[in-house]
C-alpha cells in the first residue's frame, strides 16, 4: 500500500543527507495521508539503503497497519505532534548542525533572510531539552513551534513541520542556510550587531513566497 507515498518520503531522506542535515541513519520522516494513517521511517535505516517496504504504516495511536520494521522511536512524539497539529501533514526530524549548535546558545534563531521568513514563516524558537524517543519532545515541539513550521530541540536537533513534505523539506534546508549566515555574519562582524528583517519585511516575504514556483 501507498508505495508513491512511501517512494517520496524515501527520495526526502536522500535529500536531508545531501544538504547534510542527517549523518548516517539520524533523524526521521513521516506524513499522515488524507485517509489518517501515517508512514513513517523505520529505525535506525540508512536512507540509501531503504526500500518502500521498509516504511512503516501506523495508525494515529501506534498500532501498525503494514511493515515489518520497527518504526523510528521517536514515533510516539512524533504521532502526538500530529495528533495536536490537524494542519500538519508532514514532519521531518533531523539532526542539522548549524542550527543544533546556534540552539545551544540562544533561545530563538532570528530571522535574516528572506528564505527563512518564507519557509519557516520567521524566526524559529529553541525548545528546552528533551530525550530522544520521549513524549516530551513531541509536548516541546508543539509548544515552541506555535504558528511557524520549525522548532529547534535543544541538545538534539530539528524539527519541521507542514501541509505536505516538501514544507517541511524547505523549512529544514532553509533554517540550515539562515543558520550557516549567521555563523558567517558572527565570524566577520566584529562589534558590529548582525542586521535582521523586522516584522513587516518578514510578512512581505511570507505573502511573496504564496505565489513562488509552478503552481
Ligand atoms: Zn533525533
Amino acid at each position: 500500500m501507498f508505495e508513491s507515498e512511501k517512494r517520496e518520503i524515501i527520495e526526502t531522506g536522500k535529500k536531508l543527507d545531501r544538504y547534510g542535515l542527517i549523518s548516517l541513519s539520524g533523524g526521521n520522516i513521516s506524513t499522515r495521508l488524507s485517509t489518517g494513517e501515517i508512514l513513517i521511517t523505520p529505525s535506525g535505516m540508512i536512507y540509501e539503503d531503504m526500500m518502500e517496504s521498509d516504511v512503516v504504516v501506523m495508525d494515529i495511536d501506534g498500532r501498525i497497519i503494514e511493515g515489518n520494521r520497527r518504526p523510528s522511536v521517536d514515533n510516539e512524539p512524533i504521532r502526538y505532534i500530529f495528533q495536536n497539529k490537524p494542519e500538519v501533514n508532514a514532519v521531518i526530524h533531523t539532526h542539522q548542525p548549524y542550527a543544533t549548535g546556534i540552539g545551544l546558545v540562544i533561545d530563538e534563531i532570528p530571522c535574516n533572510l528572506t528564505t527563512l521568513a518564507n519557509s519557516t514563516r520567521g524566526s524559529v524558537k529553541v525548545a528546552p531539552y528533551s530525550s530522544a524517543a520521549d513524549i516530551e519532545m513531541g509536548i516541546q515541539s508543539v509548544k515552541y513551534l506555535d504558528n511557524k513550521l520549525a522548532v529547534v530541540l535543544k541538545h538534539h536537533g530539528v524539527v519541521t513541520v507542514g501541509e505536505n513534505l516538501n514544507q517541511a523539506l524547505y523549512a529544514a534546508v532553509y533554517l540550515e542556510e539562515a543558520c550557516k549566515t549567521i555563523v558567517a555574519a558572527k565570524s566577520y562582524s566584529g562589534e558590529k550587531e548582525m542586521a535582521m528583517l523586522d516584522d513587516s519585511q518578514v510578512e512581505t516575504a511570507i505573502e511573496i513566497f504564496k505565489n513562488y514556483g509552478q503552481k
